[in-house]
């Protein structure tokens, strides 16, 4: 029976509830009355449902898509502003007792290289993405109690977060790890991690189990209700994803904004972000073993989607994706993405031999961080390098207050900018440096309130005279 605000896995992700919203998309997707209310409900910017977002995903209409794509557009500018936010993945460990039939850190993988970062090499791989000027991790590691266990994670964060290099620092580290107990995500939050992710990979139960035949992670419910205990241990920044190609997209989509509803009708909060990785070629995986691979334009559908269903989560784009490809739906409503990224363990201080292959999947967006830098300060959008919410202990609902009250522009607006200024100073090439403060004089002129407006100037002028670390 579906239950929004049930704690049990199969009654918040109703299998039931599913099907018929399915068939309910199927029977409307051309009923231009229904399709026109609840685009009219969605430019109130307060969401859909899942069954109405299905409707819409299931829409083909090519006039209303338009306008669902002109509101994604307008929803992302006003509440998100143009700014994109960067973050680089650190593989901690490869190790890994599950048998994800996706993953090439599957267990039964015999030819992947295993590594397990020492709390050395930890400081060299920091010490490389600081020089890069990352300031924001999310940290990634296989499900392994004895190689990764609980405390190995939590030595890593505080290592990470000790590095003081030059004028670099990581100040925010989210984590991405198997699903744990609450006791653990409680130690988790008491060392300062911001978002804790945990990709459901796919919603379907039968498809659940069957791509994770064996290991802790073939249990759905205890993966599924992991966001429970996430909250329940005191972390108030969750996000969500699923891995497009495994299973249909249209129930995919349904069971995630299922999930979305759920958090918010338990806790108050929904999801903080959503992620939305396509399965990728990696050791000993093809792609093409897996049926339900998802166009680039209903990708970008998705995305727009998403964006109007939830318009107060963040939502990421990884170098899963090509530039091309990013380039498409960033105006859709995407608010973070990874730059210059490796997926291997050990990746950043020292590139791997190719017969060394410890990597996750493959990545489509080769482009080093002051590339992708450059680019979206041509596209029109600020990198921003902000970490400021968490650290001001604006998370869960304080963070939602925020975006909901269209604040961007007093505060995260001026702290994209005088964190790219950071950047700039300390890290870009010559050509990203100019275009940078070119960026950065137009911005300043657009902020709304005077005080914030001239504290801002303020700061910039301080940046360039050497001082760090500046946030409303
Ligand atoms: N082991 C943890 C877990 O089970 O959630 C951490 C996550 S893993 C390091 C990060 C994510 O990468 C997975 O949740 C999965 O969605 C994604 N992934 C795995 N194999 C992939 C592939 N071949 N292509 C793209 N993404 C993949």
């Amino acid at each position: 029976m579906y239950n929004a605000k049930s704690l049990k896995a199969e009654e918040f992700i109703s299998d039931e509830e599913i099907r018929e919203t399915l068939e309910y998309a199927d029977a409307n997707k051309d009923n231009l009355e229904l399709i026109d209310k609840i685009i009219e409900k969605a430019k109130l910017r307060k969401g859909l449902n899942h069954r109405e977002a299905s409707v819409l995903l299931a829409c083909e209409n090519e006039e209303r898509l338009a306008e669902v794509y002109d509101l994604a557009k307008q929803i992302k500018q006003d509440y998100y502003g143009n700014r994109i936010v960067l973050f680089a993945p650190l593989y901690l460990s490869n190790y890994c007792v599950n048998g994800c039939v996706y993953c090439p850190y599957h267990a039964k993988n015999k030819h992947i290289a295993r590594k397990k970062l020492t709390q050395e090499e930890i400081i060299k791989e920091v010490t490389a993405l600081q020089d890069m000027g990352h300031k924001r991790l999310a940290i990634e590691a296989g499900e392994d109690p004895v190689n990764n266990p609980i405390e190995y994670i939590l030595e890593c964060i505080d290592t990470i977060y000790s590095i003081k290099h030059k004028n670099g620092a990581i100040r925010r580290v989210n984590v991405n790890i198997a699903a744990t107990t609450v006791e653990n995500y409680r130690k988790l939050k008491e060392k300062g991690i911001g978002t804790y992710i945990l990709f459901q990979e796919t919603y379907n139960k039968k498809s659940y189990e069957q791509l994770h035949p064996t290991g802790p992670k073939h249990d759905y419910a205890y993966h599924t209700e992991a966001m429970d205990r996430a909250m329940e241990g005191g972390i108030d920044d969750v996000g969500l994803g699923v891995l497009f190609g495994l299973e249909m997209y249209r129930y995919e989509f349904a069971g995630i904004l299922m999930h979305a509803e759920h958090l918010e009708a338990v806790h108050g909060v929904g999801p903080h972000t959503i992620s939305v990785p396509r399965v990728k070629r990696a050791d000993d995986i093809d792609p093409n073993d897996f049926d339900n691979g998802i166009s680039d334009d209903i990708f970008a559908k998705i995305c727009a989607l998403i964006r109007v269903s939830v318009p107060y989560t963040g939502m990421i784009i990884s170098t899963r994706e090509s530039q091309k490809v990013r380039e498409m739906v960033l105006p859709l409503g995407v608010s973070q993405i990874s730059g210059g990224s490796r997926t291997s363990v050990g990746g950043y201080a020292e590139p791997e031999a190719e017969e060394d292959n410890s990597a996750q999947f493959d990545v489509s967006d080769q482009r080093s961080l002051d590339e992708v830098v450059g680019w979206l300060i041509k596209l029109g959008y600020i990198p921003s390098f902000c970490t400021a919410c968490y650290r001001e202990g604006r998370t869960g609902d304080r963070f939602m207050a925020l975006c909901k009250n269209m604040q961007i522009l007093n505060c995260c607006h001026p702290n994209a900018l005088m964190t790219l200024k950071e950047y700039l100073e300390d890290y870009a090439s010559e050509e990203t440096k100019k275009l940078g403060i070119e960026m950065i004089d137009r911005e300043l002129e657009k902020i709304p309130n005077p005080k914030v407006k001239q504290t801002a100037y303020e700061h910039i002028h301080d940046i360039a005279e050497g001082k760090r670390d500046f946030r409303f």
